[in-house]
């Protein structure tokens, strides 16, 4: 299939002054293709090209106000329920055709960016919601094409709300699409005509189109408007690019109507942009294929990917990233209850009295919405259990009690992350036999099917010191003591696969607010409060509840609230970012080669660091050969993630700041483009510990996992801290509540469940502030340490140790991660660390300090005469698996 997208006029616009690639371009003119109505089987299209782009304006930020349209204002009766400004706000009105064969695909070479994507069947269930006339139907889907080619990419969390604001007889355009590309969209007149879309948009003095970007984490929403150029979407979009972002950029959207089926036939469209940096080698070759693409023949493949491939034709551009558009409404009954609160105090209250049921229709999707007073159940009797968090923790917890048969309850605020389309992000971690081994115990194939399908081996660290060498440090005395790398998400799907099949029930979109109550003079049970898809709902719990929700838990909030515990919340002053590594030509990729002395170390199986003191970038395997890297470094500053910002300047800057510290890692990365946009494009997370007095409530509630303390992630053991306290939740349920294993009703009585919950925070607490301390003591040995040349040759004395002591001495780090069950626990292993680290010290004093190639001559007999003396050796017992 040949589409011919139909262009616009060019644009001719200045370069900013200075800019690499300044000067002035004029693209080649085609010619004017007619735009067709609503005639049968006549291609209608949109396109639009800017040339190396060149219009340069400030963008203007202002708040959106808001804005609550179609309230009648006499009470019951809601017409209409449209809350404009609230696009970031995260409901669960997923409606995912995973069958779909709408496709977003992005290529990126040199310095431009190609986005095209295939969204037929989102933008015909989008006009067929709406009973658009078919130039109507057009317009829509031009709009969602631009929207969707605008979102992707953008930083997780960010919402899109494009609002074309023409004097024609459709009325407002407006569609949004997330950075997940989940997309809506709407016209003020569905039925509107016209023999073409600018007639139908209709250009006045007054007509705008309006961006509005927001993010759950900005203080307020950002917003760029320009003045309607032509009405041709693609054509204004492209020309909003060049004012308000300084983005140069080119447009074609193809929105194609089969007037004989009465429907959408082929909506596609392409974005193409230049990143700072581009010449007019560059701009020349893609002008040639941007004006060559009504004759692009199609491979018979995917057509986002052939029409990228086409757009990237000798410019070596690579494939970075697909994503599938889906629709999604964002209606709930919580917003129809926001716009009811505007109808004024005596109105709310007057329905609230008379008990009326609130009726209304959204506008976006046209679903019915209905408001009643207040939705309460109760859930739980003896025998069953409420997990709060979906997450590792509480996904494993649900697995655990689950066999032991209890009922399983289990909310979580988000939707099912099972059936969210993977975008190739997500955090890879480093799982220790520590928290395997609670997995382990839990017997069946669970642990078997982890390792086996989800890890790659991790031996010990490879650092890339900045003079180029690398070393290799490991972790364990030989190849027998490892870590494993796991991708989180993949990890937190297993588990809650694991959760469903073994019968737990599954509440998703349920958010647990703070204003739950665990206070009443029960001894199991509280009142629940979330917030849910359709509005409040409120869980009189009749049973005990362990909350795993996280770093940011309510349930801690809640009981903080109720003077119930106490906890504080020390965020670092640095933050992080995911950079992904595509798999290196060479599968032993960038490893220590042991050419210092030390030993090599293939790099599949290394947690590679480069150490640069004030910052830091690591990264580990993935399956498919790949890496996932995090990158640290200060939040606010002068070299900072706040100074690495998306605009000219910050992306010089960053790429300044990579080539001076990160040379070697740049071409591991792709190449310095690569590294710089995905440092200044992905969002940055927040690190810090969580510190909680009581994590148990009598028999009422019981915080486990990060939920009372999450800790930096500098010692890789967060979540193998939060299988550990779930192996012993196990093992204490077992003794207060269950026999052989299985829950006994009789004994599930609120005062077995209170002190089965006591004991687990007795045994546990001092271990989880002792693994608090130890994470952000790492984090300053990894960032500095791990480069210092004395730290290195006492981290192979250390192993020396190790190998020539097995029963005599642990490192500190192998305690932490190997030295489970009957063998040390994480406070023995703060306590130990400090005797040995002094061991070690002892040594290098007496030998007067060594180089690497001398460690082999530390006095040996001196060497065990200290550990004897210093060491508890019952402590150092081999890890049982
Ligand atoms: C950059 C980074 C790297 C890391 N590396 C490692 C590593 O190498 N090794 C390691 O062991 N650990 C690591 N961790 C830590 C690890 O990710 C966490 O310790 C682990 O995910 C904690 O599990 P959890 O289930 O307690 O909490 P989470 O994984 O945060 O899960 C909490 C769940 O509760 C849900 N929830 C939250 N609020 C609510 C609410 N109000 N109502 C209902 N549900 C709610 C959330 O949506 C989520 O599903 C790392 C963390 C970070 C940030």
């Amino acid at each position: 299939m040949a589409l011919t997208f139909h262009r616009q006029p060019l644009f001719q616009a200045t370069v900013a002054p200075g800019a690499k690639g300044s000067g002035r371009h004029r693209l080649p003119r085609p010619a004017l293709g007619a735009d067709g109505g609503p005639s049968v089987g006549v291609p209608l299209m949109g396109a639009a090209v800017l040339g190396a782009g060149f219009c340069r304006s400030q963008a203007r930020t202002a708040r959106t106000s808001k804005q609550s349209k179609g309230l009648n204002g006499r009470g019951s009766q809601v017409q209409m329920f449209v809350v404009n400004n609230e696009i970031s706000e995260t409901t669960s009105d997923v409606h995912v055709d995973s069958d779909s064969a709408d496709q977003l695909v992005r290529y990126m070479g040199g310095n431009v960016v190609v986005r095209a994507v295939c969204a037929t069947e989102l933008v015909r269930k989008v006009i067929g919601m709406h009973k658009c006339s078919p130039m109507a139907g057009i317009a829509l889907g031009r709009a969602l094409l631009a929207t969707i080619l605008l979102a992707n990419g953008r930083d997780e969390g960010e919402s899109l709300q494009l609002r074309i604001q023409g004097d024609g007889p459709i009325g407002s355009i407006i569609t949004e699409a997330s950075s997940a590309l989940t997309v809506r969209g709407m016209v003020g007149n569905p039925a509107a005509d016209a023999p073409s879309v600018p007639e139908l948009v209709g250009v006045g003095s007054a007509s705008t189109l309006r961006l509005t970007r927001t993010h759950p984490y900005w203080k307020r929403p950002y917003t760029g408007t320009i003045g309607l150029k032509c009405g041709e979407i693609a054509e204004d979009v492209v020309q909003y690019l060049g004012m308000s972002e300084q983005t140069p950029a080119s447009m074609g959207l193809s929105v194609e109507w089969d007037s004989e089926a009465g429907c959408i036939k082929q909506a596609e469209g392409w974005l193409v942009t230049l990143l700072p940096g581009w010449d007019e080698a560059e701009v020349s070759v893609v002008e040639t294929n941007i004006n060559t693409f009504d004759r692009m023949e199609s491979s018979g493949s995917s057509r986002p990917h052939d029409i990228c491939k086409h757009m990237m034709r000798e410019l070596r551009g690579e494939y970075q990233a697909e994503q599938k558009p889906t629709f999604r409404c964002k209606c709930s009954k919580s917003r129809l209850a926001t716009a009811v609160m505007m109808l004024g105090k005596t109105e709310v209250l007057k329905i609230l009295r008379d008990k009326e049921t609130i009726e209304a229709q959204c506008d976006w999707c046209g679903s019915p919405l209905s408001l009643t007073p207040e939705e309460e159940v109760t859930v739980g009797d003896k025998g069953h259990i409420i997990i709060l968090g979906a997450g590792l923790v509480g996904s494993l917890c649900a697995v655990v009690l689950l066999k032991k048969g209890f009922k399983v309850h289990l909310y979580e605020r988000y939707q099912d992350i099972r059936s969210i389309p993977s975008t190739g992000r997500s955090i890879n971690l480093s799982v220790t036999s520590r928290g395997l081994r609670a997995i382990k115990a839990l017997g069946g194939s669970l642990y078997d099917d982890i390792v086996q399908n989800l890890t790659t081996k991790v031996m010990g660290r490879i650092i890339h010191m900045p003079d180029g060498k690398v070393l290799f440090q490991r972790y364990g005395k030989d190849n027998t003591e490892h870590n494993y790398s796991v991708s989180r998400i993949e990890l937190n799907k297993f588990l809650l696969n694991a959760a469903a099949d073994a019968g737990a029930e599954l509440h998703f979109d349920h958010a647990l607010v703070e204003s739950s109550d665990f206070k009443d003079h029960r001894d199991v049970g509280a009142e629940l409060h979330f917030r849910t898809k359709n509005g409040d709902l409120r869980v009189n719990a009749a049973c005990p509840v362990i909350a795993c929700d996280g770093a940011g838990s309510r349930a801690r909030y809640a009981l903080g609230r109720s003077g119930l515990t106490e906890f504080s919340e020390d965020l670092l002053t640095r933050g992080y970012k995911e950079v992904l590594f595509p798999k290196p030509e060479n599968p032993e990729g960038f490893g220590a080669k042991g050419e210092d002395g030390g030993e090599p170390c293939d790099g599949r199986f290394g947690l590679h660091i480069w150490p640069r003191g004030d910052h830091m970038l690591m990264a580990l395997a993935n399956r498919d050969g790949s890496f996932t890297g995090t990158f640290y470094m200060d939040n606010e500053g002068e070299e900072s993630f706040a100074s690495f910002s998306d605009t000219p300047e910050g992306r010089a800057k960053c790429s300044d700041f990579c080539q001076k510290h990160y040379s070697e890692a740049i071409p591991l990365v792709g190449g310095l483009d690569s590294l710089v946009n995905q440092i200044v494009q992905n969002p940055t997370g927040l690190l810090g510990t969580v510190r909680t007095s009581k994590w148990a409530v009598k028999g009422k509630v019981l915080l486990i996992g990060d939920s009372c303390h999450a800790m930096v992630p500098f010692f890789g053991q967060g979540c193998n801290c939060g299988f550990e306290d779930t192996l012993w939740l196990s093992r204490l349920v077992d003794e207060f509540c269950c026999d052989e294993g299985q829950a006994n009703l009789e004994k599930c009585t609120g005062d077995n469940f209170a002190k089965c919950f006591a004991a687990v925070e007795a045994a546990r607490k001092p271990s989880a502030d002792a693994i608090c301390d130890m994470a952000l003591e790492n984090f300053v040995e990894m960032r500095d340490k791990t480069g210092d040349a004395k730290f290195q040759v006492m981290k192979k004395i250390e192993n020396r140790l190790e190998n020539v002591f097995p029963s005599k001495f642990r490192s500190r780090y192998a305690m932490v991660c190997y030295g489970g069950e009957g063998n040390v626990s994480y406070a023995n292993a703060k306590e130990l660390g400090v005797v040995q680290w002094q061991i070690l010290e002892k040594l290098w004093d007496i030998a007067g300090g060594v180089s690497h190639e001398q460690v082999d001559t530390i006095d040996m007999q001196e060497a065990e005469k200290l550990i004897d003396l210093l060491l508890n050796a019952s402590q150092c017992a081999t890890p049982t698996f």
